[in-house]
């Protein structure tokens, strides 16, 4: 590959051998013998001439030779050097504008360029680079630098490269203007790219808005950046030389940073703060220390969310107490510690709180609950305390159980929810009903002791107010019965068999002015059932709206036959609060008269307080029609509950029926004397009429009547009875 300068081609052609020379002289027979030693002597000088010309010659060519040699070993090595170091020679010569460029690599790849003047050359710059690069190749050329250097974009396999070129003006003329430039020109991309990622890098993590620090030796801050200094309150670099773990409490815990993800707490003003970590170590430069990026991301917020969601799930939203799911899980718990120590569970039912709701509205009754549970929870701090639904409460005492606990226990309980409470400016007073079991004695299964607490607290309420039924096994029965009479009350209604009574009302001379109607029902299996068990058995399972239907029904149908004796008796009937609440309750009772041809005057209604409260609007509205109808209007049961005199103010009601409860108490009590006159009196200012219930004996009756009341109904006047009665009855009455 050297062939132009292989030293055999330098021998070889330099000048001729000494062997050519006899051709060159005239024969030496023809000259005499002096001339012909001249002769010799003259060959042999210049042959030993030629000899010393051609050695020189041959010594010169070897040094050139060797000096070439060295030249080219110099530039190879210059190559590699370049090579190595990945630069590439350029050199300007300004006479010409011509630029040669060798040993670019770029991309790890050597590429050629063309010799090219500087413009050319110019031309292969990003087009936003090009100004730049001139100017500053000016700038030198004029002497006003001292050096080249720039960086710029130059066009390769579609991408752009970052190159650098440095140089210098190897010779200037008179003026100081550069002739001839030359220096290096690399590719540096790699470091380019690297310098944009390390300003990205910088750039995020000052402005990340998640807590970035640099720690060393151990826990040593020594970089932190603007979102860590808010969070620690520490603006302006305060963070740097403090422990980060005199800040941060990790869980698990941890004593030196490693690579690690996990969480963090933080105690703050704002409460206990929690994060999301990861610490990553940094790749140590030699001879610095291990350093380690903790980045915190703030999580309080999903955690305070995810506590909520397990308080939602868990807990009573109203309360703050253990909903059902907690309770059963609580239990689940308690009974299957095998072996475990005994504990008791009560059902506690806060009698009268339905009236709290019906004549207060649910606000009044949610406050109630409330203020119950917090009593709960302070007189039993030790018992799991739940909320079983509605106003019904569920007390798991502390471990070791038994009858003795459980009275101690309900007692403290009927002490504290027997206070009035407070609420919206009233007294109101509920009083608690409470069922218990003991675990293991009455069973080992959470259901099971649920379920027969909950009897025990139905028998609780049936007996009366403020008392503790401890379960027994008879109390099963009443479980039984009542999900027995739900069956037969669901099926029974829809075949119409409940049958209807009425009792007679008089007036203070004991003539006949109508007749309630009340239903009345007999099973195979449990014989006749009172409507005070089954009416809200079939309210509770929504089938009241069908035998309410029957009933209005039935009432029309005595009514006809009243009006067809010539008797304006009336006739009235119990609305269930559910009926009215039904869109088609007006349609259905204008149905009854018109398909059993009566005015809608001889049918009278009769609604408890209970209806009322739901949606008042919607009742007055409907309440108003009715009348405009004209059915007469009753208000029942007034006196129990919390009766609301704004109700007898607000509310189209033709008449009062003054409770029971309020007529039993009259021959002993002054006080509810005092309060059924001031009653009396004030409905008929109120122009309301009056009728009194439950009248039984000489003595009521004749206490009420000096009070001015309207109408009477009680057993002294007549029981329930079958409407031949009844109408056998008008008919006399009628005669004579
Ligand atoms: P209520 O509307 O207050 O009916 C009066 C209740 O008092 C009746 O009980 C009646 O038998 C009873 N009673 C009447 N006079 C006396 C008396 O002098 N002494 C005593 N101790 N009690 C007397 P009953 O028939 O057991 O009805 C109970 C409740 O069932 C009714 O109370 C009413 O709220 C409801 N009810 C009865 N029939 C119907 C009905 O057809 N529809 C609706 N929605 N409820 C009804
Ligand atoms: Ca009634
Ligand atoms: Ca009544």
């Amino acid at each position: 590959m050297n062939a132009p300068y292989a030293p055999a081609a330098v021998t070889g052609c330099v000048m001729p051998g000494a062997d050519e020379l006899p051709s060159a002289v005239a024969p030496a027979a023809t000259l005499a013998p002096a001339d012909r030693a001249a002769l010799l002597r003259r060959a042999e000088r210049e042959r030993n001439a030629r000899k010393a010309a051609e050695q020189l010659l041959t010594e010169k060519s070897r040094a050139l030779w060797s000096a070439l040699q060295n030249a080219r070993e110099s530039e190879r090595r210059l190559n590699l050097a370049l090579w190595a170091t990945g630069e590439g020679i350029w050199e300007w010569d300004l006479s010409s504008g011509q630029v040669r460029i060798a040993g670019l690599v770029v991309d790890g790849q050597p590429r050629p360029l063309d010799p090219a003047t500087m413009d050319q050359w110019i031309g292969h710059l990003h087009s936003a680079d090009q100004a730049a690069v001139r100017a500053e190749l000016d700038r030198h050329a004029r002497n006003e630098s001292s050096h080249i250097d720039l960086d710029c974009r130059f066009h390769h396999q579609q991408a752009w490269r970052w190159l650098r070129i440095r140089g210098r003006a190897l010779q200037r003329d008179a003026q100081g203007r550069a002739l001839q430039v030359t220096g290096t020109i690399r590719d540096v991309s790699d470091q380019h790219e690297a310098e944009a990622l390390r300003q990205l890098m910088a750039h995020a993590f000052a402005s990340t808005l998640d807590a970035l620090v640099v720690v060393q030796d151990g826990w040593t801050v020594v970089q932190a950046n603007a979102a860590f200094e808010a969070l620690m309150g520490l603006e302006g670099g305060g963070m740097v030389g403090q422990h980060l773990q005199d800040l941060l409490r990790f869980e698990p815990s941890l004593h030196e940073p490693e690579p690690w993800r996990g969480e963090a707490r933080m105690q703050d003003e704002a409460g206990d703060r929690a994060f999301e970590v990861a610490i990553t170590r940094i790749a140590a430069r030699p001879g610095h220390p291990q350093q380690h990026l903790v980045a915190l991301r703030d999580i309080s917020e999903r955690r305070r969310a995810e506590q909520a969601l397990e308080r939602m799930a868990l807990f009573d939203s109203l309360t703050g107490l253990a909903n059902r799911a907690a309770i059963n899980q609580h239990l689940v718990a308690r009974v299957t510690r095998s072996g475990g120590p005994a504990f008791s569970l009560m059902f506690v039912d806060l009698d009268g709180f339905k009236g709290v709701n019906d004549s207060f509205g649910h606000r009044a009754g949610d406050l109630l609950l409330q203020e119950a549970a917090e009593r709960l929870r302070n007189t039993l701090p030790q018992a799991f305390i739940g909320r079983w639904g509605g106003d019904e409460f569920v007390v798991v005492l502390p471990d070791g159980g038994g009858d003795y606990l459980l009275r101690e226990g309900a007692q403290l309980i009927i002490a504290t929810l027997g206070q009035p409470f407070l609420i919206d400016g009233h007294r109101l007073a509920v009083t608690p009903s409470i069922g218990a079991v003991n675990c293991p004695a009455d069973g080992t299964d959470a259901a099971l002791l649920l379920r027969r607490a909950d009897a025990a607290m139905y028998a609780a309420t049936a007996q009366g107010r403020t008392c503790l039924v401890i379960y027994a096994p008879r109390l099963d029965d009443g479980v039984e019965r009542r999900s027995r009479l739900q069956s037969l009350v669901r099926s029974d209604a829809e075949r119409n068999a409940f049958h209807f009574v009425v009792q007679p009302k008089v007036n203070a001379a004991g003539r006949t002015t109508g007749a309630e109607l009340l239903m009345r029902w007999t099973t195979e299996e449990f014989g006749a059932v009172s409507p005070a068990e089954f009416i809200p058995i079939a309210e509770q399972i929504g089938m009241i709206p069908l035998m309410g239907r029957h009933a209005l029904h039935a009432a029309a149908r005595i009514a006809h036959e009243v009006r067809a004796l010539g008797s304006d008796a009336s006739v009235a009937v119990n609305l269930s609060p559910r009926q009215l609440l039904r869109p088609d309750l007006e349609r259905t009772v204008l149905h009854a008269c018109q398909h059993n041809r009566v005015a809608p005057s001889q049918i009278e209604l009769e609604l408890t307080e209970s209806a009322l409260v739901t949606d008042i609007g919607h009742v007055e509205k409907l309440l108003v029609r009715l009348r405009r109808h004209g059915f007469k209007l009753a208000l029942d049961d007034f006196g129990t509950g919390y009766s609301s005199l704004s109700h007898l103010r607000n509310l189209p009601f033709h008449k009062v029926k003054i409770d029971r409860s309020f007529v039993m108490d009259l021959d002993r009590s002054p006080k509810s004397r005092v309060m059924l006159e001031g009653l009396v009196r004030l409905c008929s200012n109120l122009g309301l009429g009056t009728v009194a219930e439950g009248v039984e004996t000489e003595t009521q009756f004749a206490l009420l009547r000096a009070m001015g009341v309207d109408e009477y109904q009680g057993y002294l006047f007549a029981r329930p009875q079958w409407q031949t009665q009844w109408i056998a009855t008008l008919r006399q009455q009628l005669a004579g």
